[in-house]
């Protein structure tokens, strides 16, 4: 059978590292992390804390750990944490900070991504022996399962400015913050401003084969650097990955404007092909969430599966809806070539749509 090339849309984790990246591993300087004598990791974390404005940074694994650490130094065991019910931190993450740090998720909607700064104060806890203590605010920027949504400034100091009036901590999940960055066209450090901690991945967008940070007073971050070891984190010469993920900090960014289009044009295509049941106007980033008009799972199923074999990967979320996510490594020209099979897979399935 031919091999073709495969158009991968699945995630933004999927890029591989750069010539520039594995040149900059090979060459990196390294010690051992957990002895704090690793110059790559270091020199990362700087980078990090400076770009998100923090005091200090702790160089994780993934970001999967670094909003477990995160919880986990800020929320102790029968505490509670108020979370949207579309968050990656409730949703996707095994009960991690429930399984492994006794915390509590309570979950409130997710509008479009955003919480509501009222529905927040409502469920915070008033002080009474019935009740666990609220401990923290969880958001996410730019949102994952609202479609790539970036949450403004606006909208985020709202939150947060409940939850300080209540003495609650707020844990930004800001693993693709840099896309909202600059959907927003405002400094990642604003975004970021009023959370207590900060999560990033650099193994998203930015193209690092892996690795995530943690962000915020240097008082957290010890506590988060314990946590880490706890949770088995605590990585030897890390610079090989760091060094990676420092190019991505650096260069990432500044194309991501690139990926933001991209997707605006696979939304407008798959829009415009009368299949399809999505508003380009709602595509703020790399993510592009549609649904199949009138699909039933095992046809969601099937469809995602016809067009792999005819040469593109996205991902069936479930009941007809999809997923499909730009990044450094699909060009422009790829992109069109993906609404292309994919519509053309899904005229041929479904028969043409006539408007
Ligand atoms: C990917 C992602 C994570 C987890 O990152 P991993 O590195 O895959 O563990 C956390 N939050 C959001 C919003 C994500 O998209």
């Amino acid at each position: 059978m031919q091999r073709r090339e495969l158009i991968d849309l699945r995630s933004d984790t999927v890029t591989k590292p750069s010539a520039k990246m594995r040149a900059a591993m090979a060459g990196a300087e390294v010690g051992d992390d957990v002895y704090r004598e690793d110059p790559t990791v270091a020199e990362l974390e700087r980078e990090t804390a400076a770009a998100l404005g923090k005091e200090a940074a702790l160089y994780v694994p993934s970001g999967t750990m670094g909003n477990l650490v995160s919880v986990l130094a800020q929320a102790d065991r029968g505490e509670e944490a108020i979370v949207g019910d579309l968050a990656h931190v409730f949703y996707s993450e095994a009960a991690s900070a429930a399984a492994f740090g006794g915390v509590q998720l309570r979950t409130i909607p997710n509008h479009a991504g955003v919480l509501d700064p009222a529905e927040v104060e409502r469920a915070i806890r008033p002080r009474d022996v019935h009740f666990p203590r609220t401990a923290l605010v969880c958001l996410e920027n730019t949102h994952n399962r609202g479609g790539g949504r970036a949450i403004t400034l606006a909208e985020t100091h709202a939150v947060c400015h409940v939850a300080r009036q209540h003495g609650v901590k707020v844990h930004l999940d800001g693993s693709r913050i840099f896309n909202a960055a600059v959907a927003l066209d405002v400094p990642a450090a604003a975004l970021c401003a009023e959370a207590d901690s900060v999560n990033v991945c650099f193994s998203k967008g930015l193209g690092a084969p892996v690795g995530s940070a943690v962000a915020g007073t240097t008082a957290f971050v010890e506590t988060a650097r314990k946590i880490r070891k706890m949770a088995g984190g605590g990585m030897r010469q890390a610079g090989v990955i760091a060094a990676a993920a420092l190019i991505a900090l650096r260069d990432g960014p500044k194309r991501l404007h690139e990926d933001h289009s991209n997707a605006k044009e696979l939304a407008r295509a798959l829009a415009e092909s009368g299949h399809f049941q999505l508003d380009p106007a709602s595509v703020h980033t790399n993510i592009v969430v549609f649904d199949l008009r009138g699909a039933t799972d095992a046809e969601g199923a099937a469809l995602a599966a016809a067009w792999r074999e005819a040469g593109v990967l996205a991902h069936h979320i479930g009941a007809g809806r999809f997923r499909a996510v730009t990044h450094l490594d699909v060009t422009r020209e790829q992109v069109r070539k993906a609404a292309e099979i994919i519509i053309d897979t899904t005229s041929r399935r479904r028969g043409a749509v006539h408007a």
